[in-house]
């Protein structure tokens, strides 16, 4: 057994296959084999892992996007089965050049590319890429490598440098035992998404954590920040008995679901999550959250290629707010930019991303894109509470025009009849200390302020949250930080508003007494830090 050791930044245990996760396709090379017999049953047992799949990917999309999106796998899973065209071609060349799977397929599939990127018909054209795709998919079965986040194979705990958010996005939680990576830091996007989605995650292992451990079973404790490669028996009962009191810990905490958020001298507070998707949801609800005090939305824009139109980000609002069955859900505005790219938005190379071009930045200036996401969130606001948050506000003019923009797509839907409610609540987030230094003025054209405790710290301290070798100089209590949301409470107080926070510091069990003396109304946090959060309110 080997023991490598990290930083813990997401507990829970997790016991599989570790796998490297390969970004760049796999280039299969000409290997030269004998057994041509058992090499086709490989490559047929690769194209029976790659239809299981596709109909696992086709369903998930249907849920998602919409039968019609999810025909695109459909196809790919038919191509499978395709004799002549494809796997008739691949099984002969295995046959007659005894060559391996992974290179027959590659040449079919250059083969077939060509012929269909010169075909007149422009539905046949579009197909070349699906051949690729459909390639891809085989060959990366039959290596052992996984470059889709969204293919179904054994759950797996997944290995890489480091994650980025996008990617994050696009995990399937079931199929994720637990991430980790050589580098990371505890407080970046990606580490969050991956709280959020109670996904086990290490970082900071550094090179130890090789590719040559593709492969291999390993273990992972989130909590102490340790990967075990071939763990033994003993570490397995250890982690197994780990896992046993933390689930009893849960239960423990159970005895305070239902119950309300109140302090012994039964002040209120109302204790909200974060989620990322219509489907973490669940996970709130199950937390017992009272409402969503973040859904970051860029979830929707991380996880795709292109631009998320009306119906798509429509439908997943509805969902969540028609999931939360009357609580309130406060969907932040996109927050692109900085760590989380989305490619299509071809927003430019930045020296300096996290002070660029982000978040309200974006959608001052892209107005197309914003007038969408607030089209869709207005749609969906017939099915229950909702509010707007506008992200990274630091002046009175972003607010204002970002109010105007939002007046506008009003007027647009009433004179198309379309059914809205009116009266949505738009709050801002504050987490630039410019926000936290003009609150008083801000609170005047706000509906509500929640802090981004996360930015707060980074741009009040001048600690890039990205980098983890400077953690030691985040000191995350800082009296500027707690001056700065001291300052917001009571700015929002006198404004006759209310204030929360959403950032991680709200989680923190260590400094809820403190926000509480300074009158929060609201916290948000990741749907596991609910019940115990509650339980701590509930002792002060
Ligand atoms: C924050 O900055 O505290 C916040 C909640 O937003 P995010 O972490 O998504 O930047
Ligand atoms: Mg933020």
């Amino acid at each position: 057994m080997i023991t490598l050791k990290g930083k813990g930044v997401s507990a829970g245990i997790a016991h599989g296959k570790i796998i490297f996760l390969c970004r760049k396709t796999f280039v299969p090379k000409k290997k030269k084999i004998t057994d041509t017999e058992s090499e086709i049953n490989r490559f047929k047992a690769a194209c029976v892992e790659a239809a299981r799949q596709l109909l696992e990917l086709a369903v998930k999309t249907a849920e998602k996007l919409g039968k019609e999106q999810a025909m695109v796998f459909e196809t790919h899973s038919m191509m499978l089965e395709d004799d002549i065209e494809f796997t008739g071609p691949v099984i002969k060349i295995i046959q007659n050049e005894n060559v391996c799977a992974e290179w027959a397929v590659e040449t079919i599939s250059v083969q077939l590319s060509i012929e269909f990127a010169k075909m007149e018909d422009e539905y046949f054209r579009e197909r070349a890429i699906d051949i690729k795709d459909v390639a891809t998919r085989v060959i990366a079965v039959l290596s052992g490598t996984q470059t889709k986040f969204t293919a179904g194979s054994e759950p797996v705990i997944l290995a890489s440098d480091e994650f980025t958010p996008s990617e994050t996005a696009q995990f399937d939680r079931n199929n994720i035992l637990a991430i980790v990576s050589q580098d990371g830091a505890a407080n970046s996007h990606t580490m969050i998404f991956a709280r959020t989605m109670n996904i086990p995650a290490v970082i900071g292992l550094g090179k130890a954590l090789s590719k040559d451990l593709s492969g291999k079973d390993a273990a992972v404790d989130g909590e102490a920040g340790n990967l075990y490669i071939e763990p033994d028996k003993n570490t397995i009962t250890k982690l197994k008995k780990k896992e046993t009191k933390i689930k009893n810990e849960y239960a423990v905490l159970d005895q305070f679901r239902g119950k309300e958020t109140k302090t012994r001298d039964g002040r209120k507070i109302r204790l909200y999550a974060n989620i990322g998707s219509a489907d973490d949801a669940d996970a709130a609800i199950n937390s017992d959250a009272e409402g969503i005090g973040l859904f970051r939305s860029e979830f929707l824009y991380l996880e795709r290629d292109d631009y998320p139109d009306e119906n798509i980000q429509y439908e997943s609002y509805k969902k969540t707010i028609k999931k939360m069955a009357g609580r309130q859900v406060i969907i932040r505005t996109l927050d692109i930019g900085a760590d989380k790219q989305a490619k299509y938005f071809n927003l430019p190379y930045e020296k300096n991303p996290a002070l660029g071009m982000r978040a309200i930045r974006i959608c001052l200036t892209q107005q197309t894109v914003f007038k969408t996401q607030l089209r869709a969130i207005y749609r969906a606001s017939v099915y229950g509470s909702t509010a707007i948050m506008l992200p990274m506000i630091s002046s009175i003019n972003e607010l204002q025009q970002s109010k105007k923009i939002a007046d506008e797509v009003r007027k647009e839907l009433t004179a198309q009849k379309i059914d809205f409610d009116p009266k949505v609540p738009i709050g801002i987030m504050i987490e630039t200390p410019a926000a936290a230094v003009i609150s008083d003025l801000l609170a005047k054209d706000a509906d509500f302020f929640s802090i981004g405790t996360n930015d707060l710290t980074q741009y009040t301290l001048a600690v890039d949250r990205q980098n983890e070798s400077i953690s030691e100089f985040c000191d995350i209590h800082h009296e500027a930080i707690l001056r700065l949301i001291k300052m917001t409470i009571d700015n929002a107080h006198k404004a006759g508003i209310w204030c929360g926070i959403c950032g991680t510091l709200a989680a923190d069990t260590d400094i809820t007494e403190t926000f509480i003396n300074m009158g929060i109304d609201e916290l948000s946090v990741e749907p596991s830090s609910v019940l115990k959060l509650r339980s701590k309110i509930t002792k002060i």
